[in-house]
């Protein structure tokens, strides 16, 4: 039998190890991750989980697993705190905008849409929209309910201590913990949480439902529980979130997980619904630019806005280990988006280099394979690729099976485009394969692509263009006065000349 590639090595949150990741099903890899709560934009924190469960899939999909990956949407049931206490997000937005709440999570779904595409996060297999499984969380909770719940004026209860080492997954002080959760009267324990939130006597949410204990809403906490078994199966392979998730709605998923797994017990890893947990730490932000309530809260369209490409976003993430703390800046985006360039304008440097020889005939025609789709077995297989990037393509695999080292990683990048002696197409697949984990979209990428080109900006590039022309024309003629003039004229438009830049601009704004 043909050697496997070794499995790669993930930090489980709840053993607090790395461990190798052994599938449930042979071959394959399911993976759920906490989507978005619909009812304002994302920050560019929360586009941070997407692109860490964006590595982690592209990582077993390269390592020759069939990948199956959820991502949930919430449109209903999440407080405007994670534990029981305040409004509902959804029904709050819909109040303050007098607009319809299904309207509400429809705009902001597709406002998360487009940072999913603009960051090349890959589809998932299933978007799952937690509205759409109000009959089978109603289901769950009744199978649950008799040696788990009980029932208070207000809803339907998670009894904690019903299960086994309940909170073993969460790292703050309990008293800490207990402290955000706001009392409600008649819970057991204050880490209880509700199933089934009744609608109080004389209101009306716009997003109700009957049930058997009354007309009302799904608790936050039992969609993704519904969810991830409905469309993985339990126990699947791995669930991720930001470390956030940590401390309420992950142990109280798994304390779900258990009850529904027949199982009061923790003991076998597998009870908790998901062999794994990890969870990606915050991107912070010293001035409060991260939260929603700020007037300009850092969106991915604000970076957009400012003129930088979204893929330097992705870059500054995969320059963090995901389980450190990354502090945003502009200047850090700035240098992620000169770091993009200067690949980019090697990778320029070989595709040129690849077309001369192709047309000249000297080396064959080798295909360039897109940035998706490789896999270690087709690296492994390509001799060629092997004779000359062997030994950096292993270091590359060894990085992102170690806990996904996406800053190691990336230096390998840099170390194809230094090997100057080597043949562009087979520099060109190593990049492609290391791409296909990366997905930085390092092949289809152009230098103007990444031009720096705010929004606020107005002007014509083609009439920039034109006069950049009728410099080199005054240059070649030596007329001095003529192309100063022209460089003067495009000061004043706010276009400064770069001769001799080192990375090959010719003008950027000033
Ligand atoms: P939410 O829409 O609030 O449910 O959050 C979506 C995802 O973003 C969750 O996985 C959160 O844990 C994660 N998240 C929230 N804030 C940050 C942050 N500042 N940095 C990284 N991840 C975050
Ligand atoms: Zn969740």
């Amino acid at each position: 039998m043909e050697p496997q590639p070794a499995p790669p090595t993930l930090f489980n949150s709840l053993t607090r190890k790395a461990e190798p990741f052994v599938p449930v099903h042979a071959g394959e890899a399911r993976v759920y991750t906490c989507g978005p709560t619909v009812y304002n934009y994302p920050h560019i924190g929360n586009m941070r989980a997407y692109v860490f469960a964006d590595v982690l899939g592209r990582t077993l999909s390269f390592k020759g697993y069939n990948l199956s990956h959820v991502i949930n949407i919430t449109d209903v049931g999440h407080l405007t705190d994670d534990a029981d206490a305040g409004e509902d997000k959804l029904e709050k937005a819909a109040k303050a905008s007098a607009q319809s709440i299904w309207d509400i999570a429809q705009h902001y779904t597709e406002a998360y849409w487009a940072d999913i595409t603009a960051l090349n996060i890959r589809q998932p297999a299933h978007w799952s929209i937690a509205t759409d499984y109000v009959p089978q969380m109603i289901e769950f909770a009744q199978s649950i309910a008799a040696k788990h719940c009980y029932e208070l004026p207000s809803g339907l209860y998670f009894d904690v201590a019903s299960v086994a080492d309940y909170g073993r997954l969460a790292r703050a002080a309990t008293d800490e913990g207990e402290g955000r959760i706001e009392a409600v009267d008649g819970k057991r324990q204050a880490a209880d949480f509700a199933i089934w939130r009744k609608t109080p006597e004389g209101e009306r949410r716009q997003m109700e439902w009957d049930s058997p204990w009354g007309r009302g809403a799904p608790g936050w906490h039992l969609e993704c529980s519904v969810m991830s078994g409905a469309l993985l199966g339990f126990p699947f392979d791995i669930h991720t979130g930001g470390i956030d998730h940590r401390e309420i709605h992950h142990p109280n998923e798994i304390a779900q997980n258990q009850a529904i797994c027949c199982t009061g017990g923790l003991d076998v890893a597998s009870h908790s619904g998901a062999n794994i947990w990890m969870h990606n730490n915050f991107l912070v932000e010293r001035s409060g630019k991260m939260s929603k309530s700020s007037g300009e809260f850092l969106r991915l369209q604000l970076l957009i806005d400012k003129g930088y490409h979204p893929l330097a976003y992705r870059l500054l993430c995969l320059q963090a280990h995901y389980r450190s703390e990354l502090e945003f800046s502009w200047e850090g985006l700035g240098a992620a988006l000169t770091r993009l360039k200067r690949m980019v304008l090697g990778i320029e440097a070989l595709k040129h280099r690849h077309a001369e020889l192709v047309s000249a005939s000297i080396s064959p025609p080798a295909s360039l394979s897109p940035d998706e789709g490789w896999t270690l077995k087709q690296v492994q297989g390509d001799d060629e690729l092997m004779k000359a990037q062997g030994g950096n393509l292993q270091a590359f695999d060894e990085a992102i099976s170690n806990d996904l080292a996406t800053p190691e990683a990336l230096t390998d990048i840099d170390l194809v485009l230094a090997a100057k002696k080597q043949a562009p197409a087979v520099r060109l697949r190593a990049i492609a394969a290391m791409d296909a984990v990366l997905g930085l979209n390092l092949l289809t990428l152009t230098r103007a692509d990444l031009r720096l080109r705010p929004k606020s900006a107005t002007f014509a590039e083609a009439e920039i263009e034109a006069i950049l022309a009728q410099r080199k024309e005054a240059r070649a003629a030596k007329d001095f006065a003529r192309s100063d003039a022209l460089r003067d004229e495009l000061a004043a438009k706010g276009v400064e000349v770069m001769d001799g830049d080192p990375l090959g601009w010719e003008w950027r704004l000033a």
